[in-house]
């Protein structure tokens, strides 16, 4: 499936704000939203005193929550369209529905860097749900289930210094993770405030609903 593939500081520079698409690099003085906190292009500070229109806000929302997650256009719209048929709040789901996908989970576990990173292990076979390899990133989770990376790639040394630096008070408490053998469980539902990142869903809602 095609990907979105701008530079990653670029689609935060366009967003006006760190979304951390590039692990370590972006808790580091490297990060370009820090170092040029201007939208790309030639014009880019100029366009930083642009006024915004309504519809303007409700787009860049929109494409920052995608960009976020790492998921296209046409997969954002189906997680509304599914939301909307809920009885819940319709943004609400939107974000349980984006947190529950399997790459976000394994990222969020903090088995991997960053989000495209979990993506790549997933789909190149490095995941086990229930004991069961599963290869789609966009794969929704459940409560109660438990994410496992397989024994070979436990064992790769690379693999082996991603686990020692797990920090157990950075995995959200829907989550649980158990780092001596790189497995996760899913113990509750995710809400907007496990996200960790402000992110308008009125916004998005509004946008879709047009
Ligand atoms: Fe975004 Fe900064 Fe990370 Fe680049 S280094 S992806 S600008 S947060």
């Amino acid at each position: 499936m095609a990907r979105n593939l701008d530079p990653k500081c670029k689609q935060c520079r366009r967003e006006g704000e760190k979304l951390f698409l590039k692990g370590e690099r972006c808790f580091t003085q490297k990060c370009a939203a820090v170092k040029r906190n201007y939208p790309p292009g030639q014009t880019g500070q100029n366009q930083s005193r642009r006024k915004i229109s309504e519809y303007g806000v409700q787009l860049r929302e929109k494409r920052k929550a995608q960009k976020f997650y790492n998921v296209l256009e046409k997969q954002l719209r189906n997680y509304y369209l599914e939301a909307n048929k809920k009885q819940s709040a319709t943004g609400k789901t939107i974000i349980q529905l984006l947190e529950k996908r399997l790459d976000n989970v394994v990222f969020r576990l903090s088995l991997t860097k960053s989000r495209s990173q979990a993506r790549q292990m997933v789909s190149h076979g490095h995941v086990r749900v229930n004991d069961q390899r599963v290869t789609i990133p966009s794969y929704s989770v459940k409560v109660g289930d438990v994410i496992e990376v397989t024994k070979a790639t436990r064992q790769k040394k690379g693999f082996a210094n991603i686990i020692k630096e797990i920090r157990k008070e950075e995995v959200p408490s829907w989550l649980e993770v158990n780092t001596k053998n790189a497995t996760g469980k899913i113990v509750r539902e995710p809400t907007l405030d496990d996200v960790g990142h402000k992110i308008n869903t009125s916004l998005i809602v509004e946008f879709y609903s047009r």
